[in-house]
């Protein structure tokens, strides 16, 4: 039986006390997609009963998006594009979508200009003002880089390619603004999400599949969760529920150090402040997303609507202000460094002693993981927990008040 989520029990209100019992096989915490596609498979597979709880008040945890008053598709926490090289992981979610293929094109705006980002040989043609080649620019970059062998942190790891002036210009400023440190406190992962080319492809991603759900994340997700044996708990802290549940099996999808309640102290994360702006044109920038490394409080603006490829004489723009994780605003990024990743290999130690509870997602095994990652973690999950839970019955009795939100 699991028990660390009831350290840190909250009392739970009359209401809910004067509930209706609900029986499950597992309790999910979070309804992103590491909980969704662990209920939607449990469910229509294995025929087990899911209760989903989120505190927020929608599905589809980070990757949710609504439509604003104008009618504009916005993702609510920040541009969510989908991609992946995974056919298994893209058949998978094709069963509750269609979908609307996008080639992601990205800019960074410095110097009083926009540039070709990531890297390529068109971005050293605007550097040089004139024609180059894939010949030239090896050449360069071989003059530019520095001699590391073994990059050891994400300055390294881009410096080690393209040398200080590119790395200053495009990386160091947006870097330190993102994550609040210099890039040589992050791990070489961070920096090395982006390509870089010698070639003349702009997109951002060279993944196989890139697309967006063709009616949104939100229609996908709920069509994920229809199922007679999945339900939904909106705005609801999963404690509020444990206090007054006994349940088979906990699927945890939130930050790993809460659910400890922070015994080893905090893991850093970082947050996002979103500003919304809606204008009456059809576009307000020339790509999706520009990035500004250098001259702003921001770091990017995102104008989702040339990916959703919406057709309304509206447009609404998002500026990404990051920001520490307090205890008002979430918890997005996981901050990956070698402090931050022992202190969290303590906390993994401590989950993997904990009976009949997993965690899985991007929070509860603190790692930058894309959504696609997070799926294919949540079918792992599924498959292992059907191949060795097969025949065993551990039903929850859970309370829960008419006036909890359901999906
Ligand atoms: P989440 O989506 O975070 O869901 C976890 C849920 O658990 C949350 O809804 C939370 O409210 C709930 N929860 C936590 N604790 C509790 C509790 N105590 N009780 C009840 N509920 C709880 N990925 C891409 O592939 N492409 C992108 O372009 C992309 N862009 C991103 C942009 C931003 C700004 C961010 C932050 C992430 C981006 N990602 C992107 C990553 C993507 O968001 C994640 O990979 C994915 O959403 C992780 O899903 P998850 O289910 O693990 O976590
Ligand atoms: N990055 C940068 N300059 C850019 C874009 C990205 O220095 O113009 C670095 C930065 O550290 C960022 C990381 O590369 O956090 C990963 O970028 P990505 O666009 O993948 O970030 P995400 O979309 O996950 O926020």
């Amino acid at each position: 039986m699991f028990s660390g989520g009831c350290r840190a029990c909250r009392a739970v209100s009359n209401e809910l006390l004067l509930a209706m019992p609900w029986n499950c096989d597992y309790l999910i915490v979070g309804a992103g997609f590491a909980g969704c596609v662990f209920a939607e498979r449990m469910a229509s597979q294995d025929g087990k009963r899911c209760i989903i709880v989120d505190r927020r008040n929608h599905i589809g945890g980070n990757s949710h998006d609504e439509f604003n008053s104008v009618g504009v598709l916005v993702h609510k926490y920040g541009p969510h594009y989908f991609r992946t090289n995974s056919t298994r992981i893209w058949e998978y979610l094709s069963q509750f979508t269609d979908w609307h293929h996008v080639h992601y094109r990205i800019l960074a705006w410095t110097g009083g200009r926009f540039w070709q980002f990531p890297i390529n040989l068109n971005t050293i043609e605007q550097m040089l003002g004139r024609e180059s080649s894939e010949e030239e620019m090896r050449g360069l970059l071989a003059q530019w880089r520095a001699n590391i062998k073994s990059p050891a942190n994400s300055e390294e790891a881009i410096v080690s390619q393209i040398g200080y002036p590119l790395f200053e210009q495009f990386y160091k400023n947006y870097t330190r603004k993102q994550w609040g440190c210099a890039a040589r406190d992050l791990a070489p992962s961070v920096c090395r999400r982006i390509p870089i080319r010698l070639n003349r492809n702009n997109g951002y991603f060279d993944d196989t599949y890139q697309a967006l759900p063709k009616q949104g994340y939100h229609r996908m997700f709920k069509r994920m969760v229809t199922h007679p044996n999945i339900r939904v708990i909106l705005g609801v802290d999963y404690r509020e529920l444990l206090a007054h549940a006994c349940c088979g099996h906990l699927i945890y999808t939130g930050p790993i150090d809460e659910y400890f309640g922070y015994c080893y102290g905090r893991l850093p994360y970082r947050s996002l402040r979103f500003e919304h702006e809606t204008l009456e044109c059809d576009f307000y920038q020339p790509a999706v997303q520009v990035n500004y490394p250098n001259e702003h409080d921001f770091t990017r603006i995102v104008e989702i609507k040339h990916a959703t490829g919406q057709a309304i004489p509206w447009t609404t723009i998002v500026r990404e202000f990051p920001q520490a994780h307090t205890s008002a605003n979430e918890p997005f990024y996981p901050v990956p460094n070698e402090a931050n990743n022992a202190l969290y290999e303590k906390y993994a130690h401590l989950a993997r002693s904990e009976k009949r509870v997993s965690f899985i997602g991007r929070l509860a095994t603190y790692r930058y993981y894309n959504m696609d990652q997070v799926v294919g973690m949540a079918l792992t999950e599924w498959e292992k927990a059907r191949s060795c839970c097969r025949g065993e019955s551990a039903p929850a009795v859970i309370s829960v008040s008419k006036g909890v939100q359901f999906a």
